[in-house]
């Protein structure tokens, strides 16, 4: 079996840039490499059934859900030469310390995450596994108003763009995310108190 070193590959761009597509991509080239694979995902991702990653294309593969980063480390095996983590801007900053140990042990870790939330801001800690990787790919949606290359997440709120200072949750809203380029990136800055009054 060829030698593969430890490394860290980060795939990051905003929704529906093909992340977890281009994820799953280089999982299917490992497996024929007949590497051995563990996938993990963050368990709050419950959105294609909890024990699967899946593209907004419909290309699946099997991964393990975890509610904290440090359960990665306890459930990678002996032998394991590659392991995948999808939507890791949900993870708590301990994942920056995990994915470098992996790496440090000879593993081939590919992260694939957000790296900005609604507001163009860095996501979690998606900024810190950025720097710590040995390879970035920083790719693009298209822009649903232009068809431009989109490198934002437009967050709607009951249609309108979601202000800087929304909450993460509001109940009874109805909420969409959509790509779009820099200049259809919306984020008004005032509250949303002053929003319903307008
Ligand atoms: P991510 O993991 O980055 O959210 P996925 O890999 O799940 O992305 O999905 C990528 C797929 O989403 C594309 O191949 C395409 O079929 C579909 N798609 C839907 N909307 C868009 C868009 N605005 N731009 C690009 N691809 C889109
Ligand atoms: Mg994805």
């Amino acid at each position: 079996m060829k030698h593969i070193s430890g490394r860290v590959e980060v795939i990051a761009g905003p929704m529906f840039s093909g992340k977890t597509e281009e994820l799953i991509r280089r999982l299917r080239r490992a497996e024929i490499a007949r590497q051995k694979i563990q996938v993990f995902k963050p368990s709050l991702d419950k959105r294609y059934g909890t024990e699967k990653l899946a593209s907004h294309a419909g290309s699946e593969f099997e991964a393990t859900p975890v509610d904290e980063a440090g359960e990665i480390l306890d459930q990678v095996e002996e032998g394991t030469t590659v392991v995948a983590i999808d939507e890791a801007q949900f993870f708590d900053d301990e994942i920056t310390s995990v994915v470098q140990a992996l790496a440090d042990r000879g593993i081939r870790v590919i992260v694939a995450g957000l790296d900005t939330d609604f507001r163009g801001e860095p996501f979690g800690p998606m900024p810190v596994l950025i720097v710590q990787a040995e390879q970035v790919d920083k790719i693009h949606a298209i822009c649903i108003v232009c068809g431009d290359s989109a490198p934002r997440t437009q967050r709607l709120i009951d249609g309108k763009p979601a202000h800087f200072n929304d909450p993460i949750v509001i109940v009874g809203a109805s909420e969409l995310y959509e790509a779009r380029c820099r200049d259809h990136h919306e984020v008004p800055r005032d509250t949303t108190e002053e929003r319903d009054n307008h």
